[in-house]
């Protein structure tokens, strides 16, 4: 806490003078063109690991970054915040695109995976129910990456969970039909610091470097 409060000193003495113009126009509206769903874990910084600026991504950080589905109504299962900032994102900022990004040791995925439950977390028990399709299919159907240890293999197949729950929004699917919007996959190592993206083709998480970065932004452009 003692770094978090010179810390504002700082932001607000150094690094806010220099963006201040920015800052400026973004008082009044903000315009960012992705959604960017990821776990509360402190380790995942999506300003910093993406070197986004204030302004251009609109995130939502939950633990385990996990989205309820909805019913056919569009209506949440379970929370609804998360079904509030994707109506949010889609219908009033009209992001151009969500991403739903894990990550290596998360604490979620290996709660997930415990077999003795807390009954002294009831909630946080009852929120891991939302990524039990992805440890269903992680023992029915195996891991996407056989060389990742447990917890990361169910982290990886829950990001796809997630992007299928996102696609259960009826508003979501209808922007997806009509190439409005784009979902993807992202899987952050913290050991190696590489971000990697699901291809559905090879039905694997690849690393994001500047060779597969362009045939990405290609993809982006053709959509
Ligand atoms: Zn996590």
């Amino acid at each position: 806490m003692h770094k978090l409060i010179s810390g504002i000193v700082e932001f607000r003495e150094q690094h806010f003078p220099k963006h201040a113009e920015r800052f400026r126009e973004l008082a009044l509206a903000q315009s960012p063109d992705t959604f960017m769903v990821t776990c509360s874990d402190s380790r995942v910084v999506p300003d910093l690991l993406a070197s986004t600026d204030p302004g251009e991504l609109f995130v939502m950080r939950n633990v385990g970054n996990l989205i309820p589905p909805a019913t056919a109504e569009g209506i949440s299962i379970g929370d609804l915040s998360e079904a509030s900032a994707i109506e949010y994102a889609v219908l009033v900022l009209k992001v151009a695109n969500i991403v739903v990004c894990g990550h290596s040791e998360c604490g979620a995925m290996k709660a997930a995976m415990a077999r003795n439950p807390r009954p002294d977390a009831p909630n946080l028990e009852k929120w891991l129910h939302h990524a039990r399709t992805a440890a269903f299919r992680l023992e029915h159907e195996g891991a996407l990456d056989s060389t990742l240890q447990p917890h990361d293999q169910l982290s990886q197949l829950n990001v796809l969970v997630q992007i299928e729950h996102l696609m259960s929004y009826p508003i979501v699917r209808e922007q997806v039909a009509a190439g409005a919007l784009q979902l993807s996959g992202w899987w952050f190592d913290i050991a190696s610091g590489n971000m990697y993206s699901y291809e559905r083709a090879s039905r694997s998480f690849a690393v994001i470097d500047r060779q597969s970065a362009e045939r990405l932004i290609a993809r982006l452009r053709d959509a």
